[in-house]
């Protein structure tokens, strides 16, 4: 288990167009090792690749119903529509409100390469457009209205 740094907006890593993987790897199994124990160690709901710094198309992602791993995803059918508050690792401390399908279909390959489909509706939905979108080097502000608002998530901390 290792954490890698979390990549912030502002490095030029987060805006590039990340690259398919072909096939797996030692180097890419311990890279989706090391983006779970971030992602979960950062409390987050979801990672990108180019997150931590590697320009590759696979993502991680956990709602609260346990760890997805997806590899070279596409959405293949959205639909429905869902405005709420959203937030990203590399934007730390803020949040916008974003409008989002509220219903997807994306297609993705797992660990062994095996392609599936996954469904996701509410939170899963905006957290599956979420990171697809960083696969393209796009950050949730491009789509937020108006201007992100200062989060805390510790209410006992002063600034
Ligand atoms: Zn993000």
């Amino acid at each position: 288990m290792a954490l890698r740094t979390i990549r912030v907006e502002g490095d030029p890593v987060l805006n590039k167009v990340c690259r398919p993987v072909k096939e797996m790897t030692e180097r890419i199994s311990t890279l989706i090792d090391d983006m779970l124990d971030t992602m979960y160690d950062a409390n987050g709901v979801g990672l990108a690749a180019p997150q931590v710094g590697i320009l590759r198309r696979i993502v991680v992602i956990d709602v609260g119903e346990g760890p997805i791993v997806m590899i070279n995803p596409e959405i293949i059918e959205q639909d429905g529509e869902q405005t709420g508050q959203e937030g990203c690792l590399s934007i730390p401390d803020k949040a916008g409100i974003v409008t989002r399908p509220n219903h997807v279909i994306a297609k993705a390959l797992d660990r062994d390469m095996k392609e599936y489909t996954i469904e996701g509706t509410e939170l899963l939905a905006r957290a599956i457009c979420h990171e697809l979108d960083h696969l393209d080097g796009h950050l949730y502000d491009e789509l937020a209205e108006g201007p992100l608002m200062d989060v805390t998530y510790d209410e006992d901390e002063e600034e």
